[in-house]
């Protein structure tokens, strides 16, 4: 068995300090800060760049959720020939996937899409990710999630070149995270952590981080005003990374993929709206969901993700599609990768069946 974490992981006191020694080690002369508009806006760009000691950097903003293949592509062609040495990635998962796929494209030489099927040779520049949302983990995991802007699906692109070299958790990046994304997102983290723990590739090293995350997720995902809690789901979704970096994910990732490229839904939305429907389908398929109920402390583990749900605002699949989009989202579903480490195989009667009910129209 192998166990990969493909990051360091930096955090708690005097993080900066040793950001900074790692930035003098590397000498970095000309870096890119790869980010999105609003997050700009908000300061927290500057708030990063003000405590690193890096005097030449560019600034590059355009990152949209589900961030799409052309807009990568373009980036790296802007930049290829300005002698870039690092990255700096300072957002939610579509920044630091977009941050990881233009440093790719930095260092080869074809478009995104051709490392869909094709091994990345060349090593990236330094990456360092400031995580500002506690959802994707895309911090610490080897995959980059770029939107196939004709096929309108999710492309992932994953290999030892694909990752951030330094993961930087600094909490107070999520203070101010509004109350919707702190619940979407957070969602994400927990789904990862559940699929991860139910998946066919699941280890007792991935078990472990599962568990934790599941518990610590549940416990501070809805305590918005605290410091603390904005902490401890900042490492909790850290954690769930490290489990499904190995361990891969399930169904829930495979229906949330096409939602995601088909109808533009956020990612911890879609995962959200899917993650009950899709464990009352698992349920019966592993014991494990008995081990999750016992940390939960209920006896229904649907109702207890219905009701959390509820409680965080979540949207409704409806809000997005209507029942005519589940044919399109049921095919591209069962070409999702994920589908394989489910821990009950899955047809297309039953994906639409998953929906129909999620729906309400059964
Ligand atoms: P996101 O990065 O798309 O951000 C959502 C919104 O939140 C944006 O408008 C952003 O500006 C805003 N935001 C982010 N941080 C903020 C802050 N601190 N304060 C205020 N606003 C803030 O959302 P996400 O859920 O983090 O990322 C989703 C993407 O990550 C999807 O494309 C998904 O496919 C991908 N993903 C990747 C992996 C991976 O391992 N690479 C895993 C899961 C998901």
């Amino acid at each position: 068995m192998i166990y990969t974490i493909p990051s360091q992981v930096i955090y708690g006191q005097d993080k900066y300090d040793q950001v900074n020694q790692i930035i003098e080690t590397l000498a970095l002369e000309n870096v890119l800060v790869i980010t999105d508009k609003g997050l700009l806006d908000l300061g927290l760009v500057k708030s990063v760049m003000d405590k690193l000691r890096i005097s030449n950097y560019f600034v590059e903003d355009g990152v949209m959720p589900n961030p799409k293949d052309t807009y990568v592509n373009e980036v790296a062609k802007l930049y290829k020939d300005k002698a870039i040495d690092g990255l700096v990635a300072i957002g939610g998962g579509s920044v630091m996937d977009a941050a990881k796929a233009i440093n790719v494209l930095l260092c080869n030489n074809h478009d995104i899409a051709y490392y869909e099927k094709h091994p990345v040779l060349n090593p990236g520049h330094k990456l360092f990710a400031f995580p500002t949302t506690s959802g994707t983990a895309s911090e610490v995991t080897g995959v980059s999630v770029v939107t196939n802007s004709l096929e309108h699906r999710k492309m992932v692109i994953l290999g030892d070149h694909v990752k951030a070299d330094y993961a930087v958790l600094d909490p107070s990046l999520t203070y101010g995270l509004p109350r919707h994304i702190t619940a979407s997102t957070g969602m994400d983290a927990l789904t990862h952590a559940i699929e991860a723990y139910v998946s066919t590739l699941a280890t007792s090293f991935t078990d472990a981080h599962a568990l934790v995350a599941i518990k610590e997720i549940t416990e501070h995902i809805n305590k918005y005003d605290s410091e603390e809690s904005r902490e401890k789901l900042m490492y909790a979704s850290t954690m769930a990374g490290f489990a499904f970096n190995n361990a891969i994910l399930g169904l829930v990732h495979a229906i949330a993929h096409p939602l995601g490229a088909h109808f533009d839904i956020p990612h911890g939305v879609a995962n959200a709206i899917m993650l009950p429907e899709v464990v009352r389908y698992n349920y019966d398929s592993s014991e494990k969901f008995r081990v999750i109920e016992n940390i939960l402390e209920t006896n229904n583990l649907y109702e207890f993700l219905k009701t959390l749900n509820t409680q965080l605002g979540i949207p409704a699949l409806s809000d997005f599609i209507s029942p005519e989009n589940f044919e399109i989202i049921a095919n591209s579903t069962l070409l999702e990768p994920s589908l394989h480490m489910n821990p009950k195989a899955v047809n297309k009667k039953d994906v639409i069946s998953i929906l129909s009910q999620t729906y309400g129209v059964i």
